[in-house]
């Protein structure tokens, strides 16, 4: 059940990925969400390619903690994007449903996932309590005395294993997400106004950077990883490469779909978004993360898109413009600047040898390279050296 529909969906992309290219489109995995300034009524449109489990679907779904601006999900997932008549990217959102992981996801988690499953949804690999509720880890409430677990075997608190499958499923119609973009299936699609890439980085990577160039945004892309454990954290080698959080949905060589993307930056021009590398992840010495994350990313959307319509400034740093922390609303957050800090510290010598690793990464694509992507390995070591 379960593995079905993610491998049809998985096939499905790498062949929306190869036809984008022949035909000169863009099919991405992203969410992507209109943000409205609630006070000029500025409409914003962001696109974001984080790897499987790094916060996709909450993105798309985020409810503010910040006054003045309102979430409305256009999709938690797919991207599909073309230059419009009016000569921005726009971008679609070719599903008609979520299809989300179901362990971790509740009220206080995701409110509105969860509002959007309450009826017309399919479940796969949950556990199904006495009175014939749907159930996971990390669910609402107390958990149950009594379950019958994905394999369909009685669970209960003592049996040790999981009641519901790590990778159980929700399926269910966008159109029932309580916040779903009015234009959500507009066929014009929404102008783009900038594009974040993102892992879990709990070590080296800024809470946000942004692109020095179209091929430094194309470079971030590349270079996205993600960690996986604890145990991993800081070790360079443990980095398990994701471009574009692409890899198991790109249906051709991935140095050419860095081409390919390289070739629509020039098509498009100067309305081409900006790109942004972001992390949510980065955690302290004690394990424990810098960035509360959640509702609080809209603090990082607020000035991406200040960023992205000149209203602010932005330091120059190693790895892309920092924004100021003057600039920056930590209002009602316990950050102060020492917080700060942490999330924006760079250890040339962490960042060059994960420079290595990249361009180890690289060198398996041989001559498909583009050049523009080498170059940019290179000016970031040069940027790092110059710390040393
Ligand atoms: P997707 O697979 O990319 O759609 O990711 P999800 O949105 O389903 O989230 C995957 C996991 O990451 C869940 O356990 C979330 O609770 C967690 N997560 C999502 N956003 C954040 C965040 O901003 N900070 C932290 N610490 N965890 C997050
Ligand atoms: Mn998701």
């Amino acid at each position: 059940g379960g593995n079905a529909l993610l491998g049809k969906k998985c096939y499905a992309l790498r062949i929306a990925s190869t036809m984008a290219r022949r035909d000169g489109w863009m099919a991405e995995h992203m969410l992507i969400l209109r943000l409205t300034d609630e006070k000029s009524g500025e409409q914003y449109h962001v696109t974001a390619a984080f790897p499987s489990a790094c916060g996709k679907t909450n993105l798309a779904m985020l409810q503010p903690t910040i006054p003045g601006y309102k979430v409305e999900t256009v999709g938690d997932d797919i991207a599909w994007m073309r230059p419009g008549e009016d000569g921005t990217l726009r971008a679609i959102n070719p599903e008609a449903g979520f299809f989300g992981v179901a362990p971790g996801t509740s009220y206080k988690t995701n409110p509105m996932a969860m509002e959007t499953m309450k009826e017309n949804s399919i479940f796969t690999n949950v556990a199904l309590t006495d009175d014939g509720d749907v159930w996971w880890e990390g669910i609402d409430g107390d958990t149950p005395d009594h379950l019958i677990d994905w394999h369909g075997n009685d669970w209960t608190p003592e049996s040790g294993e999981k009641a519901a499958h790590p990778n159980s499923r929700f399926t269910t119609p966008a159109a029932q997400c309580p916040i779903v973009c009015p234009d959500w299936e507009a066929p014009e699609g929404v102008p783009v106004t900038a594009i974040l890439f993102g892992g879990r980085r709990a070590s080296n990577v800024p809470l946000v950077a942004e692109q020095y160039s179209p091929a430094h945004g194309v470079f971030i892309g590349a270079s996205v990883a993600s960690e996986q454990t604890a145990a991993a954290e800081g070790a360079v080698g443990s980095l398990r490469h994701d471009p574009f959080a692409m890899l198991p949905f790109c249906g051709y060589n991935m140095a050419d779909y860095w081409g390919h993307w390289l070739e629509m930056q020039e098509k498009v021009g100067d309305k081409f978004p900006r790109i942004y590398q972001v992390n949510w992840f980065r955690k302290d010495e004690d394990g424990s993360f810098l960035w509360p994350g959640y509702g609080d990313n809209a603090r990082v959307l607020d000035w991406i898109v200040r960023r992205a319509s000149g209203k602010v400034d932005a330091i120059e740093g190693p790895t892309g413009y920092y924004p100021k922390f003057e600039d920056f609303n930590l209002e009602g957050t316990d950050l102060g600047r020492e917080e700060w800090d942490k999330m924006f510290a760079i250890d040339p010598d962490a960042w060059l040898a994960e420079t290595e690793d990249t361009e180890k990464y690289f060198s398996q694509f041989g001559d498909k390279l583009p050049k523009a992507i080498s170059d940019e390995l290179a000016k970031l070591r040069e940027r790092l050296q110059a710390l040393k």
